[in-house]
């Protein structure tokens, strides 16, 4: 069977060597051969762990976040209850048994996930259909998308953890002759490994954005283009309809130049050019990028702040403690849960928030 190499390879063959945004995109998202497609990457013997993984905190302490919204926005019924990215389910899961406790939140919402991969549509609707399943049988609906612009108008409440960072990036190194994008070749060596080519010619103008002038020769810069029209298609449905958007990701808040693709297989780093698609890629999100994006279509944004600050403003401390209160025999495990969500040495500063909101509603808790 064809790898995802060999089709590389092929496509380089036929056209010349590819945006690092094809690559990735085609490495992740690639119908057959994708990262996503035929398997669950999570988890201890996984290649990695994501924060609703980690503790049911997390998407407790999201859920009611969402509740909280959705009274703000004067208990819309009906509305849609939004994941983008929803991975094992875990998180809305999590979300949903919260959300018993928010009288009304069940009964008036359309749940909408949105996932590229059957397999983990499959992982999803089993952890929907089995641990939820008396949640979702009081909701209105539970469907699958594969984007965000197939969910129906109305009233809204998105989340979006680990989502944006998935979403294939382009870099541009600044040379001696100006920015040139980096692209993925392959060597003229027997092997034929992939490697990162500089294209000939220049990026298009308006391409690289300006405020870049002290870029030396080297220096590269990531582009997501996809994160900045979802955002943008977001912030405009916020205008139509009265709704919120919570993302959170890795990430840092100022444009700046860096090269941050990374490849994480079985909790290790690996080459991002070695055998795509045995691999996670992803690279760092540059929220200020993103905030100005939405600002710009009119979304009112509140962050990004880190999240350690998020969660424990949400009261993941005393969570923490009662749950270790009504079980003692985890203490320990719900203590280093809790150190990992929120420290400095784990997720805690690293991982950041924001919020985008319709203008007019009150401000969203987390972000005092
Ligand atoms: N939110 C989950 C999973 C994060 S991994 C968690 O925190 O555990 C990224 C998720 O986004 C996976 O479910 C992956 O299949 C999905 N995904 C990646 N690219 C996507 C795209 N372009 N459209 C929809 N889903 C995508």
């Amino acid at each position: 069977m064809p790898t995802l190499s060999d089709h590389f390879r092929r496509c380089i063959a036929a056209d010349g060597p590819i945006p690092l945004a094809r690559y990735m995109e085609d490495a992740l998202g690639h119908p057959r051969l994708g990262y996503y497609m035929g398997k669950d990457p999570f988890g201890r013997d996984g290649d990695f762990i994501t924060a609703p993984e980690i503790s049911q905190m997390f998407g407790e302490l999201i859920g009611l976040w969402c509740g909280v919204r959705w009274r703000a926005m004067g208990e819309a019924d009906p509305f849609n209850l939004i994941e983008l990215g929803p991975g094992r389910g875990t998180c809305m899961a999590d979300m949903l048994r919260a959300g018993r406790g928010v009288d009304g939140f069940l009964e008036s919402l359309t749940l909408s996930m949105v996932e590229i991969s059957p397999a983990l549509k499959g992982a999803q609707e089993e952890t929907l259909l089995n641990a939820s399943g008396a949640e979702v049988r009081r909701a209105r609906a539970l469907q699958w998308i594969s984007d965000f612009s197939e969910v129906p108008e109305g009233p809204f409440v998105a989340v979006a953890n680990e989502f944006l960072d998935a979403l294939a990036i382009h870099q541009f190194q600044m040379t001696a002759q100006g920015w040139r994008e980096r692209l993925v070749g392959v060597s003229d060596t027997a092997t034929n490994e992939f490697q990162f080519v500089l294209s000939d010619t220049p990026p298009e103008a308006g391409v690289v954005p300006t405020g870049l002038e002290d870029a030396k020769a080297g220096d590269i810069i990531e582009l997501r283009p996809a994160a900045t029209a979802l955002v943008r298609d977001m912030a405009a449905r916020l205008n139509r309809h009265p709704g919120c958007v919570l993302f959170i990701d890795y990430g840092h808040e100022r444009t700046a130049c860096g090269d941050t693709l990374q490849a994480v297989k079985q909790h290790e780093y690996h080459n991002p050019l070695t055998d795509p698609g045995s691999a996670d890629l992803t690279a760092h999100v540059e929220f200020g990028t993103l905030r100005k994006a939405a600002a710009d279509a009119g979304a009112v944004v509140f962050g990004p702040v880190t999240q350690g600050a998020f969660l424990k403003s949400l009261g993941i401390e005393a969570r923490a403690e009662t749950l270790a209160q009504a079980s003692p025999a985890h203490a320990r495990e719900i203590d280093q849960a809790l150190a990992r969500l929120i420290s400095d040495e784990g997720m805690g500063t690293l991982f950041k928030v924001m919020a985008l909101t319709s203008p007019g509603l009150a401000p969203p808790p987390g972000f005092e």
